[in-house]
């Protein structure tokens, strides 16, 4: 195939569908702030956003309404936003966090099997939670009978989303803070979980025993309505939770690392996130990607910046222009697309170059119009050849995704398992008996085209024989 021509411009994508704008569905709001937060950090299985959300009324009809019914609100626009911090929780006439904690649970009442919701149900019956799992409900004994053989297979895993659940109010809270300070050990040493948890053992046990036995803890499960589970339970949840709020960053470093990026040069090194969201953005405080620094000893700064559609207002929002302190990693966030923040930003020589561009789950295999929306920043980081990581969250979207950057001629790196996944199951929402997935479970690094790969190959060839 003949080499493309380097595209200096790039069409304008006449789609507004936003790049991977998926977010969760439930909304609540920090204790002591005004601006509300998801509850979890992480996007559940299928897109629930802008597109996703009403989709959600495929598998059961209705829910939208129902979440939004709980949550006090009139429309997806006025969740949107709540979500993007321009509209305060309490107008929705939450009086406390237990309530809002309540509404949410409530929006997952619907049975499992017949996707009845409680609103349809005749007034002799109502919605009982599997005993197992406490995680799914069914309207009757003969919808969980029918029911088992397909939730079998997934009960147990949604016993630890359960869990986990209530659990990341801590981290909202502020309750439970993810141990940090420089790694005592060789960074080339820690290559995945199994290394990172040995190396911050000391401090983590310290951290996990202090939570467990916390106030904050107490009145969790005071609330939550079911009875507070055993210690190496809790101790576990905890665990995942925290590989999934360093999972982000600590992915980050593993695209550095795996596309060579020299983090030493002068200047400092820089990170583009594509097609952020409020999952990238709501929660995230500066020092969650503290860890990314640490994993580098001796970068002369890391600048990350979180570029979107859906970047939380009151994110960090300019792109700033002062240089990057040495040992120091920069979080700032722009909302836009991509290709427009290139365009204004990058080819006017701003902000830098980045070194790496990642994308946290962009879903372009999902649908024509995300790939329509992702399809001008693909070419962009093709054409101009930026190294490249996508995030995906099952096998089955990796053969996907891979076939589609394969059509698009770019010139795949490495695939395959993320060392760095979140190891927390995320339930799909509205299909509870879908396998739980992982968040960033598989990558795929690519740069550039496989194309202007061969016509190089063909260049040195030509060059050797002269
Ligand atoms: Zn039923
Ligand atoms: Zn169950």
């Amino acid at each position: 195939m003949a080499p493309r021509p380097r595209r200096r411009r790039h069409k304008k994508s006449s789609s507004s569908v936003a790049p991977a704008a998926v977010t969760p569905p439930t909304a609540v709001t920090q204790p002591t702030t005004v601006s509300p937060v998801p509850l979890t950090r992480s996007k559940p299985g299928p897109s629930i956003d802008a597109l996703g959300f009403y989709y959600l009324d495929n598998n059961v009809p209705g829910l939208s309404q129902l979440i939004l019914q709980k949550l006090n609100m009139k429309s997806y626009e006025e969740y949107k936003l709540v979500i993007d911090g321009d509209k305060p929780v309490s107008g929705f006439g939450f009086r406390c966090l237990r309530e809002m904690f309540q509404k949410m649970e409530d929006t997952f009442r619907f049975c499992a099997h017949c996707r009845a919701l409680p609103s349809g149900l005749s007034d002799s019956k109502v919605l009982r939670h599997c005993k197992r799992c406490r995680n799914v409900y069914y309207c009757g004994p003969e919808c969980q009978r029918s029911d088992w053989p397909a939730h079998r297979r997934v009960c147990q895993e949604l016993c630890l989303v359960a869990v986990d659940r209530l659990m990341e109010w801590l981290l909202v809270t502020g309750d439970f803070v993810p141990p940090s300070g420089p790694w005592p050990w060789l960074a080339e040493a820690v290559q995945g979980w199994d290394t990172w948890f040995s190396m911050r053992r000391p401090q983590l046990d310290a951290t996990l025993e202090a939570v467990l036995g916390s106030h904050a803890m107490t009145s969790l499960w005071a609330s939550a309505g079911r009875p507070r589970p055993d210690p190496d339970v809790l101790q576990d949840s905890l665990k995942r939770l925290l590989t999934d709020v360093l999972s982000r960053p600590l992915t980050l470093g593993f695209g550095l690392r795996a596309l060579g990026v020299d983090v030493k040069k002068a200047g400092g090194s820089t990170v583009h996130v594509v097609g952020a969201s409020h999952v990238e953005t709501f929660l995230t405080r500066p020092g969650d990607y503290d860890e990314l620094g640490y994993m580098f000893p001796g970068h002369r700064g890391l600048r990350v910046i979180m570029v979107g559609v859906d970047v939380a207002t009151g994110f960090s929002q300019s792109t700033p222009t002062s240089p990057v302190k040495a040992g120091r990693v920069q979080l700032s966030g722009h909302r836009g697309l991509y290709h427009h923040f290139w365009e204004e930003q990058v080819e006017t020589g701003r902000t830098a170059r980045p070194d790496l561009v990642v994308a946290f789950h962009p879903g372009f295999h999902a649908s024509p119009d995300l790939m329509e929306a992702w399809l001008p920043t693909l070419l962009l980081l093709r054409d101009y050849e930026i190294p490249a990581l996508i995030t995906v969250y099952s096998q089955q979207e990796l053969a996907a995704s891979l076939q589609i950057l394969v059509e698009l001629d770019a010139h795949i790196i490495a695939y395959g398992a993320n060392p760095f996944t979140s190891l927390k199951p995320e339930q799909v929402y509205s299909n509870p008996n879908k396998q739980p997935v992982y968040c960033s479970a598989y990558y795929i690094t690519f740069l550039g085209s496989s194309c202007q790969l061969d016509k190089r190959q063909l260049e040195e060839k030509l060059d050797g024989e002269d």
